[in-house]
């Protein structure tokens, strides 16, 4: 998978963590190619999509959020005992992931050439998963590619960070 001329796609050399920053033109985000870890519990192939990406997608997601805001202690109400607080996470839930899931293949599309493993596979059975992040329980649901990847023959996780929010963050134009 030869880069073609017109691709302008960056790979950052590695920090101490041995984390590569990923930067492609025109993308509103950045990856974070990070060699996958063990010690996380994570049972890899992890695509993790910042909040900001799907919101940035869907202003439906920011209205109920918003809601969720205004839920008060009614946000801790048994499944089943508020038809309209289980409609709100039900909703909210199935849109994030719609949208992280949407951005998750976005990017792995645009990794061929960067990645190697099969990208195409990856991407096509992306799903989203409630152990995601944690194989012992669900404090860490996200997207986990179809697919496992590998930088340098090194088998590695994705962190895909809002563009916006990476330059806040390090006061970067
Ligand atoms: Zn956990």
């Amino acid at each position: 998978m030869p880069k073609t001329s017109t691709d302008n796609t960056t790979v950052a050399s590695p920090d101490r963590r041995g984390h590569r920053e990923v930067t492609i033109p025109g993308a509103p985000f950045v990856v974070i190619v990070e060699p996958y870890a063990r010690s996380w519990d994570s049972p890899g192939r992890r695509v993790y999509v910042d909040n900001d990406l799907a919101t940035d997608r869907c202003p439906e997601l920011v209205d109920l959020i918003e809601q969720e805001d205004g839920l008060g202690d009614r946000r801790f109400a048994e499944r089943g005992s508020l038809a309209e607080v289980d409609f709100l996470y039900d909703r909210m839930n199935r849109l994030w992931e719609e949208h992280k899931l949407a951005v998750a293949r976005d990017a792995l599309a645009q990794l061929d050439g960067v990645l190697d493993g099969d990208l195409t596979e990856a991407a096509a059975g992306a799903y989203f998963n409630l152990l995601a992040g944690c194989s012992a329980c669900p404090c860490s649901p996200g997207v986990t590619a179809g697919a496992s990847l590998f930088y340098q023959g090194q088998q590695v996780d994705l962190r895909i960070e809002s563009r916006r929010m990476h330059r806040r963050i390090d006061g970067r134009a």
